[in-house]
């Protein structure tokens, strides 16, 4: 962002947020957090990571503009009652239950006394596996891997001109597939993730990884501060508008609600959308099972608001690095 525009949205957003009359609750959404020397930071999307370092800073930050920080459930609970609300309140949410929200996040959250609701994936705890993102882009970007290898044949048609490379992919290009991929649906793609490993014919190291995603005993260590609560992300990340079976959609929607109890952790009924993808018959079934459901459509949330259409802010630290870069993608997702 230029300068210029990025100093008149911060503005705009300091204004917005200083001269709001009617209770708001501004939603932020994270995903992972890797301090700046991780080596995970390799085999991510950019877009998915915030350091703590910059968390800190967000708390600091948002604090300072007067918004209270707020457990999601007990403002909606506020909401709903017609209790009185804070001028300006904030929840803290995480996506997917990365292991790093453990051990970046969690220490920062307890420091700084911030309540949040992570959204988990039910069935990826206890796995070894990752998101399918995340194992392509280690896939592309594997020393000696060979593009033009037979078993890399089904995805050749969403490389693009990087058909042709000859060498891993840069984390950017591996980004760009990533986002052609999602024309397929999420379980064709892990099926072919699958057969890939055992069909390559490149000699590949691979390296014995700690699990990416949080463990039942570091999920039931953070429920007992009451500090941390859970929410529900489907039961394997797949987007609701890539699911054709009812049953399906079921699985994911109402299984994932199932898991949350049996689980025994601080679990509260919030829904939120894979990819921000709704349907008509996720939305219902959405509204049979929870009482409440985040989106990833921008902005905040008034008094009054429906909770099943929730808005937030996506942050990172490309889009959040500063006081001045926070405000102004505040402001923007505030025009
Ligand atoms: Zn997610």
């Amino acid at each position: 962002m230029k300068f210029c525009a990025l100093s008149t949205f911060a503005v705009y957003g300091w204004l917005r947020l200083k001269l709001n009359r009617s209770p708001a609750l501004i939603i932020l959404t994270y995903h992972r957090v890797l301090p700046e020397c991780s080596v995970e930071r390799e085999q991510e999307q950019p877009g998915m990571i915030i350091s703590p370092r910059n968390l800190q800073h967000h708390i600091e930050f948002i604090r300072s503009l007067g918004a209270v920080p707020v457990h999601l459930d007990e403002w909606l609970l506020k909401n709903e009652t017609g209790e009185p609300l804070p001028a300006l309140s904030v929840a803290f949410t995480f996506d997917d239950g990365w292991r790093d929200n453990y051990l970046h996040a969690y220490p920062v959250l307890r420091q700084q006394q911030i309540p949040a609701t992570i959204f988990l994936v039910t069935g990826m705890i206890g796995k070894a596996e990752t998101f399918w993102p995340e194992q392509v882009i280690e896939l592309l970007r594997r020393p000696g891997i060979q593009l033009n290898d037979p078993a890399l044949d089904w995805i050749e048609p969403y490389l693009g001109s990087l058909r042709n490379s000859s060498k891993p992919l840069s984390l950017l290009e591996a980004d760009e597939v990533i986002n052609r991929l999602k024309s397929l649906d999420d379980a064709t793609i892990i099926q072919h993730l699958k057969d890939t490993t055992s069909r390559l014919t490149t000699v590949i190291f691979s390296v014995e990884q700690a699990p990416a995603i949080l463990q039942a005993r570091e999920l039931k260590e953070m429920s007992g501060a009451n500090l941390i609560k859970y929410g529900a992300h489907t039961k394997n990340h797949f987007r609701l508008n890539r699911l054709n079976r009812v049953d399906s959609l079921e699985e994911q929607i109402a299984g994932c609600q199932v898991d949350l109890e049996e689980m025994e952790i601080n679990s509260v009924p919030i829904f939120c959308y894979p990819n921000g993808d709704i349907t008509d018959k996720g939305e219902t079934l959405v509204s049979e099972h929870y009482q409440a459901a985040c989106t990833t459509k921008t902005g905040w949330n008034l008094a009054g608001c429906d909770p099943y259409d929730l808005h937030r802010f996506n942050l990172h630290d490309g889009n959040s690095y500063s006081s001045r870069t926070l405000l102004a993608t505040l402001g923007r997702g505030l025009l």
